[in-house]
């Protein structure tokens, strides 16, 4: 696995630095996954210099950066992408709030971010989550959609579907409660769910939901598997252009062939 992952990330990174950079067509977005905006060490932070080089080269290149409701809104009715990308964070690191919504905010960029609800106001292993005043004060904000990560960020797929509906419906009416707004969205902890995992979603009441398998979104993608694309503390720029770009489909292309031999 270690060595899959490390040949994974070399192809990456010389995929991406070959392959011309072209926007994403009209009929496709990208999804962005993020996690901590922060100095840690930690794979999943990314400082936040960095994170502000980002969001400054999709301001100077001019690429709509759209809700994740709008952009849902418009695969319902079967409308193009507009070839947005959407900025989601995951887990609900209290970082968020302090050094990302600033920048956002600078912007004009919304992000929608999924919380687990058993970490409110915790710190766990050296990280500080968001508390309810801080959670209701990014959804007031009018940049930050607030969606569920369940509510103890459990593998769905290993759970009973009674199981993952508990932890669904539950961390959705612990925001909803919480924020006085209602929570559309989730995001799979780990990425993982299983066969009726999606349907278990659907009939909580939630609207869609994301994973982890990366590429772009199009009319076509399925509401409640939605891929996403990682930017973590690794990330160069170059990846980060590919990962707003047609690039990140080749790369997909390319690495299913190399990686079947
Ligand atoms: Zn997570």
């Amino acid at each position: 696995m270690y060595l899959k992952n490390n040949m994974k990330a070399f192809l990456k990174t010389t995929f991406f630095s070959m392959v011309p950079i072209t926007r994403l067509p009209a009929g496709s977005a990208s999804i962005l996954k993020y996690h901590s905006i922060g100095e840690s060490t930690s794979p999943l932070s990314v400082p936040p210099h960095l994170f502000a080089k980002q969001m400054q080269y999709l301001a100077d290149c001019n690429i709509p950066v759209m809700s994740l409701s709008d952009l849902v809104a418009r695969l319902r009715e079967r409308k193009d992408c507009g070839g947005a990308v959407v900025i989601t964070f995951d887990d609900g690191y209290r970082d968020n709030y302090s050094a990302a919504l600033p920048l956002l905010q600078k912007h004009g960029f919304p992000a929608t971010l999924f919380m687990i609800t058993d970490l409110v106001g915790a710190t766990e292993n050296g990280h500080a989550y968001l508390s309810a005043g801080e959670l209701r004060a990014m959804a007031d904000s009018g940049v930050f959609e607030i969606g569920s990560h369940t509510q103890s960020h459990p593998r769905l797929d290993r759970l009973s579907p009674e199981g993952a509906r508990t932890e669904v419906q539950g961390s959705k009416a612990v925001l909803e409660d919480l924020l006085g707004r209602e929570v559309r969205f989730m995001a799979y902890p780990w990425g993982a769910y299983a066969a009726e995992t999606p349907a278990i979603v659907e009939r909580c009441g939630l609207d869609a939901a994301v994973g982890v398998d990366e590429g772009t979104v199009s009319t076509d993608s399925p509401l409640y598997t939605l891929p996403r694309n990682s930017i973590q503390h690794s990330t160069s720029m170059t990846q980060f252009r590919g990962n707003v770009s047609t690039a990140i489909d080749s790369y997909i292309k390319v690495r299913g062939c190399v990686l079947r031999r």
